[in-house]
């Protein structure tokens, strides 16, 4: 039991500090002027983590110290800043054991990197530029999983429809958010040309068995057939080795691992990445422009057109070094202590659903939940209140919830930095919730019953 991990942090995060007062605000003043202060207990990490000192002073560092435009100057400012944004790219590399730093992408994100891909698969140039022949055709199968993330959907139905291939999905039909095997292995066959689902769920918090839906794909699928993982829940919480994975892309974003916002990546390997075409046109992708065609600079350049986001890349490269400072495994070995606890806290609230894996299997540290009492936007609203920061809505994932009956659910998601002690917090303030609506419902039948 590793009880001292998140004490120990908690000084590197300023903003969990912070306290909440009486008028729903973040008192910043850290003064009460006779307010009900109470401490900020932030349970939204799957949203966007909480960033340390050492990732807000890498980017005060970079633009105090270092600001140039990077791969153009001939001066020592840009050559710094080229070395920093190079550096950081190494970081990520070594982080998921990339082969090369070739196959490491900067994108603003994950929805991007899955973008990235989906475009530059399904548009004119295709897979090969100088032949001009599409990866994805009319009839080809795409398939991924009604679980999904929006973000791993729509780019994939954009494709299809620009293509004529056909879109396909896994259902989502168990609560218990079990990754249907039989149902995919049916759905995969020769047409199969492009795979893509998340390592793990953002509202199931299930991890996805990735070795069997591996083995499925390269033993059924069309040959030459390509496998994505949306790992933007995996990547910040447990070590993730590219290699051993045996897909051929990753996508995740820097934000949920302690990075700043605006930053994320794409991993793919080196031989794939340069036989796609790029997606965007524009300064650094190139080699040559002629005025009735240009030709393209190979991996990573190809696909970073423009001025990259320096600062963020930077900074991602800072997370990244304290988070192994910490040790991925040291995280997750936490983690999943305190999923398991915060999935039974939850099991005895009365009348609460917990989606996703039962109690007792290994789930990430995030519950989305549903009340019977209370909707989850008023929970959402009610425990703001008490100072305790859950997420509301359908989590960009409308066609699960569709598949488990729901429109929305309420969903507290954990990090390395919070205790078992936050989680207590917000089941104090959940079972005070759901007591004063089903007083309220109770007082309702009440009056019903006198007239
Ligand atoms: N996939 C999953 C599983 C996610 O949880 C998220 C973020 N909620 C995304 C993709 C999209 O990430 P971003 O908005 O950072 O691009």
């Amino acid at each position: 039991r590793d009880s001292t991990l998140a004490p120990s942090v908690l000084n590197d995060f300023p903003i969990l500090s912070k306290q909440f007062d009486s008028d729903g605000k973040i008192n910043h003043n850290d003064d009460d002027n006779g307010k009900n202060i109470k401490r900020l207990i932030y349970l939204d990490s799957a949203a966007t983590s909480q960033k340390p000192t050492a990732v807000t002073d890498a980017l005060t560092r970079y633009y105090e110290r270092s600001n140039s435009n990077v791969h153009r100057g001939a001066h020592a400012l840009s050559r710094e800043a080229t070395e920093q944004y190079e550096d950081a790219r190494d970081k990520v590399a070594n982080f998921v054991n990339a082969a090369s730093r070739n196959e490491i992408i900067f994108t603003s994100g994950a929805t991007d990197a899955i973008n990235l891909v989906a475009t530059s698969l399904s548009h004119t140039c295709g897979r090969d530029p100088l032949q001009g022949e599409l990866y994805l055709k009319a009839g080809d199968e795409i398939v991924i999983t009604e679980a999904e993330h929006h973000s791993n959907i729509v780019p994939w139905q954009m494709a299809a429809k620009r293509t004529g291939a056909i879109l396909k999905y896994v259902p989502a039909c168990s609560k218990s958010g079990e990754f249907d095997l039989n149902a995919f292995k049916g759905l995969i066959g020769p047409q199969t040309k492009f795979v893509s689902v998340q390592h793990v769920s953002n509202v199931l918090g299930s991890i996805n068995p990735i070795d069997s839906i591996v083995e499925i794909v390269r033993s059924n699928a069309a040959s030459d057939a390509l496998i994505m993982l949306d790992a933007c829940q995996s990547v910040p919480h447990m070590k993730v080795d590219v290699q051993s994975l045996g897909v051929d892309f990753i996508a995740a974003s820097g934000h949920k691992m302690c990075g700043p916002t605006g930053i994320g990546f794409l991993w793919g390997k080196e031989e794939i990445l340069n036989s796609m075409s790029p997606y965007r046109g524009g300064g650094e992708m190139i080699d040559e422009v002629y005025m009735d065609y240009s030709t393209y600079a190979q991996a990573p350049a190809r696909f970073e057109a423009g001025t990259p986001a320096i600062a963020q890349a930077i900074g991602l490269g800072a997370s990244i070094d304290y988070l192994n400072n910490i040790g991925m495994d040291r995280i997750h070995n936490y983690e999943v202590e305190l999923a398991d606890y915060l999935r039974r806290r939850l099991d005895d609230v009365k009348g609460v659903t917990v989606l996703g894996p039962p109690v007792g299997t290994e789930r990430a540290a995030l519950c989305a939940f549903v009340s019977e009492a209370v909707h989850p936007s008023d929970l959402g609203t009610f425990l703001d209140i008490e100072g305790v920061a859950i997420r509301a809505g359908h989590h960009c994932c409308q066609p699960l919830h569709r598949a488990l009956g729901y429109s929305h659910s309420a969903r507290a998601s954990l990090y390395f930095y919070n205790t078992k002690e936050d989680v207590d917090a917000f089941i104090t303030a959940l079972e005070s919730t759901i007591g004063f609506f089903s007083s309220l419902a109770g007082g309702g039948d009440e009056r019903t019953n006198e007239s």
